[in-house]
């Protein structure tokens, strides 16, 4: 099972992603954690993609590719995967259909989270998440416990260096300006999937699952 999950900033690719893949047993490739590990980690990587994240613009292609292809290339890959947030770029989505061709690899669908701008920003700017075990909240919709802190292993929670409003704003034009014509690439081949994502997440996910059809783990 290969799906690509997309959307723009905030719409829940991260939340759905997690529960899919614990329901269906597929690892989640997020393009944005794996940057944001390497930026925690002071690797060579995250040096590079550290600027262009805090900024909310796109890390250059060549970057996010290779990053991909040798992630997709690891032994947990070998029975599916879904992608979060690649690719986002025309570039990206035509080098990834070289790559899972030379895989013998078919993308089964790309489901796309449509949300509108104003919730997006709602979501992003009340978006707190835990450094050490990644859960996600939101300090209306889904708050902790006792706030600011992780109900999972009890870190303080943090918020992204890119959902400050000056980065949300960029984040957002540059989903507009390169990342939604990949709409139009997956339209063409029959694999786009609309969600509407106005929604909770247990709805949200409700739909996801009227089109993965039954899971088969869990
Ligand atoms: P995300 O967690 O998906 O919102 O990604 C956070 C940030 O990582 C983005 O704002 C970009 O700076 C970078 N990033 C993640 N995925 C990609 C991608 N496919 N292409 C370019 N930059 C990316």
């Amino acid at each position: 099972m290969v799906y690509v999950l997309f959307g723009p900033p905030g719409a829940g690719k991260g939340t759905q992603g997690a529960r899919i893949a614990a329901q269906y047993g597929v690892p989640t490739i997020s393009t944005g954690a794996i940057f944001r590990d390497n930026v925690a980690a002071g690797t060579p990587l995250g040096l590079v993609a550290k600027d262009y994240m805090s900024r909310g613009q796109l890390v250059p292609d060549e970057i996010v590719v290779q990053l991909v292809k040798d992630r997709i290339s690891e032994p947990d890959c070998a029975g599916g995967f879904l992608l979060d947030g690649f690719p986002r770029t025309i570039n990206q989505a035509e080098i990834l259909e070289v790559m899972l061709n030379e895989a013998g690899v078919r993308i089964d669908g790309v489901l796309d989270f449509e949300v509108d701008e104003e919730e997006l920003i709602r979501r992003l700017s009340g978006r707190r998440t835990c450094g050490k075990c990644g859960a996600t909240y939101h300090i209306e919709a889904v708050p902790p416990r006792k706030a600011g802190i992780c109900d999972q292993c009890g870190s303080e929670l943090e918020q992204r260096a890119d959902d400050m409003p000056e980065a949300i704003r960029t984040r957002l034009r540059e989903y507009q300006a390169k990342t939604s014509p990949v709409l139009a690439f997956y339209r063409e081949r029959g694999l786009l999937r609309e969600i509407n994502a106005n929604a909770t997440p247990d709805e949200i996910y409700a739909r996801v699952e009227a089109i993965l059809g039954p899971a088969t783990v869990g």
